[in-house]
Parts: structure tokens; sequence; C-alpha cells
């Protein structure tokens, strides 16, 4: 896959003045580089991002949706269909800190998976290993089994990023190696469960920075990144999607 995509991944932070400044600067990225690049604001923002990027080629992004549907008595809740609504794209779907502090497990991104692809929206799946899974020589094990949800997904549109839990804020990067051969393998098991692992993305995450991004686009199988707190600022962000 040529064309790298680089999704900036806000978490919870942001308020509408210091969103405005960073989309300004995002706006005057070159064109060449905007067309890959992605925003995923909290989803209080994404109407303020919505209106601020129609007409771009800058894609939004959310980082999170409902495993329900359809529309109900789902407080708190925000559906495909909304999002959709609203302009996005691309949804995260199974972040580590999801996984984490909020209990999902293959069951409920199943239906995640099923809500977006409802919705034509191209979900995000997250995988990876935590330090304890890596050190007991896990990680492989670890991965198949968050990449077996995508045996129930009927839809197309997908992107796979491997976020190993040990590089997500922390300051820690994978070893240019170990990034290979993660990748490798998730294209091969995608290919083995019939899924062209050429048409499919697949993204790297975990402490990219300015100053690491070239090395980690210049890897074998690394079709993108997914940035998380240096997307936070802009010139940074600018950065590494430069360097995409
Ligand atoms: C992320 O949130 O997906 C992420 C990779 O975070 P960071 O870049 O801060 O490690």
């Amino acid at each position: 896959m040529s064309e790298k995509l680089v999704i900036g991944n806000w978490k919870m932070n942001g308020r509408t003045g210091r969103n405005a400044d960073l989309i300004a600067a995002l706006k005057a990225l070159p064109a060449v580089c905007r067309d890959g690049v992605g925003v995923a604001p909290p989803a209080a923002y994404l109407g303020q991002l919505g209106a601020a990027l129609a007409g771009t080629p800058l894609a939004l992004c959310a980082q999170d949706v409902s495993r329900f549907a359809g529309d109900g008595a789902y407080t708190g809740e925000v559906s495909a269909a909304m999002l959709a609504d609203l302009g996005v794209r691309y949804v995260l779907v199974g972040h580590s800190e999801r996984r984490q502090y909020f209990g999902e497990d293959n069951t409920v991104l199943a239906d995640k998976l099923e809500a977006c692809r409802q919705s034509g929206l191209t979900p995000v799946l997250c995988v990876g290993e935590t330090l304890a899974e890596r050190e007991a020589g896990a990680a492989l094990t670890v991965i198949r089994s968050q990449l077996s949800v995508l045996e129930a997904y009927a839809g197309r549109a997908l992107v796979v990023a491997y976020e190993p839990v040990w590089a997500i804020g922390t300051g820690k990067v994978a070893e240019t190696g170990q990034i290979e051969e993660i990748h490798q393998e998730i294209k091969k098991w995608l290919l083995q469960c019939g899924r062209g692992a050429d048409n499919i993305r697949v993204l790297y995450g975990g402490s990219v920075k300015a100053d690491n991004a070239e090395a980690i686009f210049s890897v074998p199988g690394v079709d993108g990144a997914l940035v998380g707190g240096a997307s936070l600022d802009a010139e940074t962000f600018k950065s590494i999607c430069n360097a995409a």
C-alpha cells in the first residue's frame, strides 16, 4: 500500500479554543500530506471538528463507537449512525485504553465492528501485547486472539493498528525489527483469513514522535501511524505527517 495513513488520537484532551488552533495548523499541511491524515478528537468535539474539516482532505475520526447500532435507550452512548452523520470516516475500535479501563473484549468489539460496517465507517482495530505478555513470549498469541474478532466481521473496509501496550504513552518505542516482525505476522494472518492484506493498512502506534517517525515509516509493512500524545502539538504532528 503506497499512501501512508497517519491518525492523531487526542484521547481525552481538548477545549474548543485549543482545538481550533490545532486544526488551523493542520490545514496548513502541504496538500500532498493531508490526503492520508486523520484526527480523532473526543466525541464531545466531533461536531466542532467536523465543521472545521469540511471541504478539506483531513479525515474526521472517532475514538470509540457504541456497540448498539440502533437508536434507543442507551444513555451516554454515541452510535455509528451518529458518527457517520457527523462526517466521521475512521473509528478506533479496541484501543488498549478501552480494553484496560472499560473491559472491552472480543464480544463487545465484534458488535462495534458490525456497527461500523452498517454505517459505512472504516474501523481501525487496535491490537497489541502488554509487557508481561511479551516477556512471557506470548505477544503473537495475544495479537492473533485479538485479530480473531475479524473472523466474524463481514465488512471490507478495515485498518489494523499494532500498538504494543508497553509503548503507548511511555516514550518506549518498539525496535524496528519487532515492528517489522509483528506487522508481517498481522498481514500473514489477514491473508490466511481470506483478507487481501495488500488492501488493508497496518499502522504502528506507540510513542511515535517527530524524531523517530521517519525510521518507523521506513519499516517494511508499516502503512502509517496512530499517534497519541505527539498529535496534540501541531508542529510535532506536522513533522510526523511530513515524514510519512
Ligand atoms: C495511542 O494513543 O494510540 C498512542 C499510540 O499513544 P502515544 O503515541 O502517546 O504512545
